[in-house]
Order: C-alpha cells, then structure tokens, then sequence
C-alpha cells in the first residue's frame, strides 16, 4: 500500500434519464443495463483502490449523470456498502448531484439517513422554454418540488445549478432565474456560463452558425449574477460559486487546492501526486472488468511535470476569491504582472495576486498570462 492517504472521493454514476444537448460528461441513459451489478463494481472498485491507498474521506462526491437516477434499492446497496468498506468517520461533506423528478421523497430520506448532507440539483433555469433548449426534462414546478422535498427531509446544505448565456435568453429572463433562486434561499448557488464543448450537439449548431456567441452579453449576465447574489448575502467564492459563509463545496475546494482525489465509476479521474488516470469510459466494460478482473482499466495515464502541475494550481486558484500565491506563480522565474495590474485585471496584496471585478470575466486569459 503506498503511504498517500486520500481523503476525497469522487464516483461517477454515468445514468440520465435524456440526453442534454450541451453535455460534454460520459453519459448515457440506463438502457439495459444491470444497475444492481454496476453498484456492487463501484463498491468492489472502493475495496480494490483501498488495497494502494489509504483511504480516509473528507468528502465525497457523486456526480454524473445523474446519481439519483438509481432506484431506491441500489441507492440503499450502495450507500449501505460504503459505510462497510470505508471509515467515514472523518466525513465532513457528502454530495448528492442531484435532478427535479429522479427522486421522490422516500429516496430523498434514504440519503439524508445514510449521511448524504449535501445536494446539488441541477435546475439551470426557471424558465420553460431555456429548459426546453437545453432539453431538460423537468418543468420549473418540478424543480421548484424537488427542491421541497430536499428541505421536508432535512437536507440544511442544498446547491442550485444555474446556466447563463443560454442561446434567446435575455437579460430580463436571467435576472428573473436569478430572483428566483435567491428567493428559495438555497445555502449555495452555481452559476455556470454555457461553454460549447467539442462534441455535442450544442457546438455543432454553433458551427452551423445557428447559435452565436457575444462576450460583451456573457459579461452582462456575469455581471448581474455577481450583484444581485451578492448583495443577496452570497460570497463569490469562485468564478462559477456563490456561497453563505460557511456553505463552500468542500470538495471542490479541495480541487481547487490540488488536493489528491480518486475517482471511482467509469470516466473518472483520479489525481495522486504527479500522476493522473482516468477509468475506462465505458460502463458494461467497466462493470465487466471489475466483475472478471477485480480492477478497472485505464483510459487516460499522465506524470504530470511539476510545470504542468504548477500551471493548473495557477489557473484553478485564480479563480477563486482568495486567488493565488505569488510564489507558485514565480516558481520557474518572475512572471511581469506589471501589465496586468496597470490594465486593472489583478490586485497584489499579502503575497498573493487576485483578480479584480474588471479581470473575473477574463480569468482563463489572465491566467494564461500568468503561466507566462
Ligand atoms: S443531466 Fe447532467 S450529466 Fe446528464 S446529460 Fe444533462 S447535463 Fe449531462
């Protein structure tokens, strides 16, 4: 067993009930696949990668796909099965990604009661014809009963998932998304700014010339979503997260730090040190694998250079409000920030560089600047 103790852990439940179009995640819907085996190859993926680490959570994190998805019977095998193969005793988050009308309450309890202590559920707008573009499946009401639920159960730490720059939604219609979920008074809001990633059905149009993007419009809607969950009393952590003090997603602040992490399921990736992995990104071949061979194998394997490793702390750590440290960003050499400063996209103060309001919409290009 090496001497690494891991103490975050990500599982990757790759089931949705529809496909959205902008979605760039390993998915699929449930087909016909046997989800009572893919549970016991999660669980016998934990036991396998306990035998090289020590493994002693701080969080965990399911995402996907959607977790919640799996009925109640699997949802109970699983989470029942990690409280036997792991010390959770050390636990301080537990997340739940969770969609409007893949659980009902009796699944909703099922997590609360195994530990689950947080959910993320995925509601991108209040509007029916945003949902309907970005073919979601639930209707705003939906949403706004999931999220019901959530509180009726017990769950204190609840995420909302927004998206802006949706192609045909406007400013008004943001603003309106915005009130909204400052009015359900969730712990944690995201606020993602819609990318077209390669291979979805979204880029496509894009190429096609059936969507456009407009930065200036991106940056309004950015900007809106910074002064009104703000002045709501939610703290812009990270570029993309608004929390209450206290509600920041652990986990992925972990990440944030480059903290060692494993990845369990098929498509994820795990980081230990230098070295990077990502598991076969195929679920029958994953649970095959795991069932016959008793480990997954690999898609993806990198060693990292201390360089690259240094570049993604400085790209990562810049986007969050504490930013980054000046001596990771001089490691390999003095960096001239001088024009960043005068252009008013960062600030220096107490050894670190942090970007301003005028620099938060470009974070990607001032960090590339920063790498040098
Ligand atoms: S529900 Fe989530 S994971 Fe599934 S396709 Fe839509 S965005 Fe992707």
């Amino acid at each position: 067993m090496s001497e690494t103790t891991v103490q975050h852990l990500y599982f990757h439940i790759p089931f949705c009930a529809q496909i959205c179009p902008y979605c760039a995640f390993y998915k699929h819907t449930p087909g016909k696949l046997a989800n009572a085996a893919f549970v016991e190859a999660l669980l016998d993926e934990v036991v396998a990668c306990s035998k090289d680490y020590e493994i002693a959570p701080k969080t965990l994190y399911f995402g996907g796909g959607t977790p919640t998805l799996l009925s109640r019977k699997h949802l109970e095998r699983l989470l029942q099965g990690l409280h036997e193969r792991l010390d959770l005793s050390a636990l301080v988050e537990w997340t739940f990604e969770a969609n409007p009308a893949t659980y009902n309450i009796e699944k909703a309890a099922l997590m609360c009661d195994q530990g689950v202590n947080r959910i993320s559920l995925g509601v991108q707008s209040w509007h029916s014809e945003t949902l309907k573009l970005l073919g979601r499946e639930h209707s705003p009401e939906e949403a706004k009963e999931a999220f019901g639920i959530l509180r009726n159960v017990g769950f204190d730490q609840l995420n909302v998932d927004l998206m802006f720059s949706v192609p045909n939604q406007s400013l008004e219609q943001w603003e309106v998304d915005l009130e909204q979920v400052i009015a359900m008074q969730p712990e944690h809001i995201s606020a993602y700014n819609l990318t077209y990633e390669e291979d979805t059905d979204f880029f496509k149009q894009l190429q096609a010339g059936r969507f456009r993007e407009d930065s200036d419009e991106d940056a309004l809607q950015f900007r809106l979503a910074i002064d009104k969950l703000e002045t709501a009393g939610y703290h812009h952590y990270e570029i993309s997260n608004y929390a209450r003090p206290g509600a920041e997603s652990k986990h992925n602040q972990a990440y944030w730090a480059g903290r060692d992490y494993l990845g369990i399921g098929p498509s994820a990736v795990s980081t230990i040190g230098l070295k990077r992995w990502k598991n076969v990104a195929d679920t029958a071949d994953y649970v095959r694998q795991m069932r016959e061979e008793g480990s997954v194998g690999k898609d993806e394997c990198e060693v990292l250079t201390p360089d690259q490793k240094r570049m993604e702390s400085i790209a990562l750590q810049l986007r969050t409000a504490e930013g980054v440290s000046l001596d990771v960003v001089e490691m390999n050499g003095e960096v001239d920030r001088q024009m960043l400063i005068e252009e008013g996209m960062i600030t220096e103060g107490g050894g670190r560089i942090v970007l301003t309001e005028k620099g938060k919409p470009l974070a990607d290009t001032v960090a590339l600047e920063l790498i040098g």
